[in-house]
């Protein structure tokens, strides 16, 4: 092959989602050239895929809103382990956000009198996600891209980074390749955001979509940087369970802040004997409560159908255990017995037609059925809450692929809200460092042609496996063995299955030629999905408790003395091959801000 295409820029944003094309925008606004990376077609980013509302203290609903109740929600809903500034930060930047998307031209469903709306999401003590129907992620997506483009951002589509290329400790570029024709390209600059999402991928019932195979994660972990809260991922209480084709599939909070409850195969309502003693205070404890407070708030606790998603999936796979499932082993989520026709197939249109679509289900005249699935991982690149910026120079991360803002349990609507904000603060932040260094780190051919190597090396094997087989074995073990309620000796069966997996990996084998092959570009997302898999488990093995995403059947108790004060830290082993644990404590929050949870 001739020379590598190679182009020049400030800074380079892998991923086109929310966070990355907020970061873009940011960085451009700030005077450096700024291209965007991404694995899919702009637009096709899984932010689309978000319906249910960006979380903000708007108070358009509820004057008695505002960033501090939303950072004590946050804090409560992470069960404290959630790193305090961004915490505080997200709550405080978060209305200004999404202001600025509506003069960008997002047009939010509006309250009676004209404000932006703001619907109810479990853990939210106020109603709070500003939404598009259910269809909210769509229109975040169509704003920033219709802003970036018309900017001038460029971008690089079906283009997939392997490797951040680095000068001694400094970033200096990435490596990638365009899926297409399967060519090599660099892209030189001396800060890379990295916004590549989630990990979804590595488990088999998901309602992530393809691009979810950890790559931000991995890239981090073997240009130096560390992961953090590894052992948290959240199952969302409610994906579709049929059919097969599409389990795991989302089923959005908004039926249960518009309405819709959980029953079991007995008809029972039985989310009201799950109310942890963390959150009776503020829970309703008798039906007749519950249907009140959609009405009037102010004198109504919240139904239990609303607490934290950690919560509800676990009474839901309780439920679903003890035999109370239902024939497709889910449990139901009614609404259609609770609301009008009209009014579901008005506030949650796209869920009308999944389900009529996919199920064949009316959801205005039968209840659906539902069960947990892996949604959203809290674990993360580990950075600096106000740059974003990660153990190495030059590298930072935002979005699903950062770690520390959510601690053990994302709250719903935290996410979309996660992507403006660091978004933000990222772009900025990179775009200074550049403007400010003296001169530019350089590019090593040795790097460029260790990534070559790394790329093809699936080709030189013969007779090996093919990586999808290697690939639904993983996802297998993950759902088996790192799921929603956790064992030691099944974390260490996961460990040891993940070994086996990698050198099954060392010796896979991928048939043809570069050239728009999605075999080979499996086997490369596989190594980066091993890693993520790696450090969730050893993570989930070393915490002895439970708290948040993480559920220790072995240890049920949440441990506020001992691993409420501290953090777990990965990062890659001396071989490149695997991943080391170390213990962190939480940064210390200021008593300004320790005042807000002093009566809990
Ligand atoms: P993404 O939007 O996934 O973007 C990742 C980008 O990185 C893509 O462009 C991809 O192509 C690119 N990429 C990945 N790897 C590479 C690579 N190696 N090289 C180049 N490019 C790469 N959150 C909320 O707050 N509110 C909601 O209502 C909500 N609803 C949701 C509904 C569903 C069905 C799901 C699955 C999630 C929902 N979430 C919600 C969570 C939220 O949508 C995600 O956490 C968020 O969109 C992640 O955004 P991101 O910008 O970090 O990543």
């Amino acid at each position: 092959e001739g020379g590598i295409e190679r182009h020049t820029y400030d800074v380079i944003v892998v991923g086109a989602g929310g966070a990355g094309l907020r970061a873009a925008i940011a960085a451009h606004e700030a005077g450096a050239n700024t291209l965007v990376v991404c694995k899919s077609l702009l637009g096709k980013a899984h932010t689309v895929m978000a319906e249910g509302g960006i979380a903000a203290a708007l108070g358009n609903r509820w004057p008695e809103d505002n960033w501090e109740v939303h950072f004590r929600d946050t804090m409560r809903g992470g069960k404290m382990l959630n790193h305090w500034r961004m915490a505080q930060l997200h709550a405080q930047e978060a209305p200004e956000r999404v202001m600025e998307l509506e003069d960008w031209g997002a047009l939010f469903d509006r309250t009676d009198d004209g404000l932006i709306s703001q619907r109810d999401f479990g853990g939210h003590r106020y109603a709070r996600l500003a939404h598009v129907g259910d269809r909210t992620g769509l229109e975040m997506i169509r704003t920033l891209q219709q802003r970036a483009v018309q900017i001038g951002i460029d971008v690089a589509m079906e283009c997939t980074v392997t490797e951040i290329l680095k000068d001694g400790e400094r970033v200096s570029g990435v490596f990638g390749y365009w899926r297409e024709t399967g060519r090599f390209v660099v892209f030189e600059a001396p800060a890379v955001i990295l916004a590549t999402g989630g990990i979804g991928k590595a488990f088999k019932v998901t309602s992530n979509s393809w691009e979810y195979t950890g790559d931000g994660h991995a890239l981090a972990l073997r240009s130096g940087a560390s992961l953090i809260n590894m052992e948290f991922v959240q199952f969302h209480p409610t994906g579709m369970v049929w059919p097969p084709s599409v389990k795991g599939l989302l089923v959005t909070e908004s039926v249960r802040g518009d309405g819709g409850i959980l029953k079991n195969s007995e008809g029972k309502r039985f989310m009201f004997d799950y109310i942890p003693d963390f959150f009776k205070a503020e829970t309703a404890d008798t039906e007749e409560e519950a249907d009140r407070w959609y009405d009037d708030k102010k004198n109504n606790r919240r139904p239990p159908e609303l607490l934290p998603r950690d919560e509800v999936a676990r009474a839901i796979n309780s439920e679903i255990k003890a035999g109370r499932g239902t024939p497709h082993g889910g449990i139901y989520l009614d609404i259609a017995s609770r609301r009008t026709p009209d009014f579901i197939r008005k506030r949650l249109p796209s869920m009308y037609h999944q389900f009529k679509e996919l199920a064949d289900v009316d959801i205005t005249q039968e209840p659906m059925e539902i069960g947990p699935t892996c949604h959203y991982v809290m674990g993360g690149v580990e950075v600096d809450p106000d740059t974003q910026e990660t153990a190495v120079t030059g590298l930072y991360a935002v979005g699903e692929c950062s770690g520390g803002m959510h601690g053990s349990n994302r709250l719903g609507g935290n996410s979309l809200g996660d992507l403006l904000v660091f978004g933000k603060l990222a772009g900025e932040a990179a775009s200074s460092y550049v403007q400010g260094l003296p001169e530019r780190p350089p590019v090593a051919d040795e790097q460029v042609r260790e990534g070559q190597w790394s790329a093809v090396a699936p080709f030189a094997s013969e007779g090996g496996e093919n990586p999808y087989s290697i690939q639904s074995d993983l996802q297998q073990a993950m759902n088996d063995l790192v799921g929603i309620i956790r064992t030691a000796p099944e974390l260490e069966e996961a460990l040891s299955a993940i070994e086996a997996l990698k050198a099954r990996v060392g010796t896979m084998s991928v048939e043809g030629h570069r050239q728009y092959n999605p075999g080979w570009h499996l086997s490369l997302d596989l190594r980066n999905m091993l890693l993520v898999s790696e450090s969730i488990a050893k993570a989930a093995l070393a915490r002895k408790e439970s708290r948040g995403g993480h559920t220790r059947d072995d240890f049920p108790k949440t441990d506020h003395d001992v691993w409420g004060k501290k953090n777990l830290v990965v990062t890659l082993d001396e071989a490149g091959t695997g991943v080391v644990l170390k213990e962190q404590p939480l940064p210390e929050m200021p008593d300004e801000l320790k005042k807000y949870f002093e009566e809990s």
